[in-house]
C-alpha cells in the first residue's frame, strides 16, 4: 500500500439503519484496522427533505452497537472537517470556483453543469422526447478491486449545483473524497453507475482518483423469495437485532459473510481474526445471500463461546426487563441457573421464557405435555414413590440424585428414567430444558420436593 490507509462510511440519514449500509461500514472499518489506517465517518445529510435527527442518532447508534469505532469524524473530530456535509458549503463553493475557472462549467436552467471533453452532437432522445446534447468523451476505466476492470463513457454533462443552490450527490461526494484524503472508496454496488462521473471529477479538479472497491448486492433469504433484498424484509434493519437481543459480535460476524469469506469455510469468527483475514481482494463479484439460519446459528454459536460471567453480564438485563429476574438476584445462583441455560438457548430473546421457572414459582404450564404425561402410565403411583425418595435424598447434588433414581429402579423394577418426564413437567411446567439432573441440583431440595407435591396433588 503506497500511502496510509484512509477510508470512509458516508450514510445518508434518511431511513433506518439496514444490513446493507453496516455491510459497507463494516467492509471500511475492517480494511482500516486491518492495515492500521482511518476509519472516518462521513454523514451526507444534503438532502435537507428527508433528513432526520432520529435516523442521524440511529447511524451512530448502530455503528456504536455494532463495535465499529471512528477514527475520524462527529464526536471524534480530525484535522479534514467538519464531518457533516451540511456545513461544508465553503469547501463546496471553492471547488466550484476551481471548476468554473478551469472553464469546465456552465449554467443553464439556473443549474451550474459540469463540462465533460469531447465531441459533442445531438441526438433524439426516444424517452425524453427530445433532441439532447451529447458527448463523445473517453471512456473511464474503473479498476475496481473487486470487479476488475470496468469501462464506462459519460455521454450527457450533469449537474453540479441545482435551480436551488443545494450541490448535488456526486458534486459533494467526489470534493469530500478529495479533501478528506480517501484512498479506498468501498460501497455498494448500486453506485458503480455514478463512478465514472466521479472520476471525470477528480481528474477535473486536478487529483488522482482513490481505488474503488464496489460491493456485490444481497439477495434476499431463499425462504423470503427472489431479488435484491429490501429495507422491508425481515431480518433486514440493525434495530431489529438490536431489539432482538442477537449479541452485536455475532451480527457482525454475520454481516462480515456478505460477499466476503475467510477461505476456509469457518462461519464463526471472532473480530480479531477477521480483521487479520479480511482482504478486499476476497470479496466475492457475485451477489452475497441473507441467510436467517445462519445468523441464528453464529449468533448460538457466540453465545456458547462467552465465559459465564459475560454471559450473565449480557444476560441479566434481558431477564430483569422481561421481569423474570429480580434487580437484586444474587450474581452467583444467576451464573449457576445460566450455565444450563447457555448450551440450550440460541438467542437470549428466549432466555426468559425458557428459565422463568428458575425464579420464580410463578410459571406458565404447557397443557399438552401435561395432557400427553398424564395419558399414559400411573403418575400418582410414580409420583408417591419418588417424593419421599427425593425428600430424604442427602446431599443434592446431580451425582447422588443419579444413584437416588438408580435405587429407587432397583426397588420397583422399573427403568432408571421412568420418573423423568413427569418430574421434569412437574417442577418446570414444560417438557423439555436443561441437563436434567443438574437442572434438579440447581432448582434446590425444597423447591423440587414443593412442586412435586404441588403438582400431586393435582392429579
Ligand atoms: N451517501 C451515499 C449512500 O448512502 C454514499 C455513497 C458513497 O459511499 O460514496 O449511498
Amino acid at each position: 500500500m503506497d500511502s496510509p490507509v484512509r477510508v470512509r462510511f458516508a450514510p445518508s440519514p434518511t431511513g433506518f439503519f439496514h444490513i446493507g449500509s453496516a455491510r459497507t461500514a463494516l467492509f471500511n472499518w475492517l480494511f482500516a484496522r486491518h492495515h492500521g489506517g482511518t476509519f472516518i465517518l462521513r454523514i451526507e445529510d444534503t438532502d435537507k427533505e428527508r433528513n432526520s435527527p432520529e435516523f442521524l442518532n440511529l447511524i451512530y447508534e448502530s455503528l456504536r452497537w455494532l463495535g465499529m469505532d471512528w477514527d475520524e469524524g462527529p464526536f471524534a473530530g480530525g484535522d479534514r472537517g467538519p464531518y457533516l456535509q451540511s456545513e461544508r458549503s465553503p469547501i463546496y463553493q471553492a471547488h466550484l470556483e476551481q471548476l468554473k475557472s478551469a472553464g469546465r462549467t456552465y449554467e443553464k436552467d439556473g443549474a451550474t453543469f459540469f463540462r465533460l471533453e469531447g465531441e459533442r452532437y445531438t441526438e433524439f432522445d426516444t424517452y425524453l422526447n427530445a433532441e439532447v446534447e451529447k458527448v463523445r468523451a473517453a471512456p473511464v476505466l474503473i479498476d475496481d478491486v473487486i470487479r476488475g476492470p470496468v469501462e464506462r463513457a459519460e455521454e450527457r454533462d450533469f449537474v453540479l449545483v441545482r435551480a436551488n443552490g443545494e450541490p448535488t450527490f456526486h458534486f459533494v461526494n467526489v470534493v469530500d473524497d478529495l479533501t478528506m484524503g480517501i484512498t479506498h472508496v468501498i460501497r455498494g454496488e448500486d453506485h458503480l453507475s455514478n463512478t465514472s462521473k466521479h472520476i471525470e471529477l477528480f481528474r477535473a479538479l486536478g487529483a488522482t482518483p482513490p481505488r474503488f472497491a464496489h460491493l456485490p448486492l444481497i439477495l434476499k433469504d431463499p425462504a423470503a423469495g427472489k431479488g435484491k433484498m429490501s429495507k422491508r424484509d425481515k431480518g433486514a434493519l440493525i434495530e431489529e437485532y438490536r431489539q432482538r437481543h442477537f449479541l452485536p459480535a455475532a451480527v457482525r460476524n454475520f454481516i462480515a459473510l456478505l460477499g466476503w469469506s475467510p477461505k476456509n469455510d469457518q462461519e464463526v469468527l471472532d473480530i480479531g481474526e477477521i480483521i487479520e483475514r479480511f482482504r478486499l481482494e476476497d470479496i466475492q463479484k457475485s451477489p452475497a445471500r441473507f441467510d436467517e439460519k445462519k445468523m441464528a446459528h453464529i449468533n448460538f454459536e457466540h453465545l456458547k463461546a462467552l465465559p459465564i460471567e459475560s454471559y450473565a453480564w449480557c444476560a441479566r438485563p434481558v431477564l430483569t426487563e422481561s421481569g423474570v429476574l429480580p434487580e437484586s438476584a444474587d450474581e452467583t445462583q444467576l451464573q449457576q441457573v445460566l450455565s444450563l441455560c447457555q448450551p440450550k438457548v440460541d438467542n437470549l430473546e428466549n432466555l426468559p421464557s425458557f428459565s422463568r421457572y428458575f425464579f420464580s414459582d410463578d410459571y406458565p404450564e404447557d397443557p399438552s405435555v401435561r395432557e400427553r404425561l398424564l395419558k399414559k402410565g400411573e403418575p400418582k403411583q410414580l409420583l408417591d414413590e419418588l417424593i419421599p425418595a427425593l425428600e430424604e435424598l442427602e446431599p443434592w447434588t446431580a451425582p447422588a440424585l443419579d444413584d437416588a433414581f438408580a435405587a429407587l429402579a432397583g426397588k420397583t423394577n422399573r427403568k432408571v428414567h421412568a420418573w423423568w418426564p413427569l418430574c421434569r413437567f412437574g417442577v418446570s411446567g414444560v417438557g423439555g430444558g436443561p441437563d436434567f439432573l443438574p437442572m434438579l441440583e440447581v432448582l434446590g431440595k425444597p423447591t423440587v420436593v414443593t412442586r412435586l407435591r404441588r403438582f400431586r396433588d393435582t392429579l
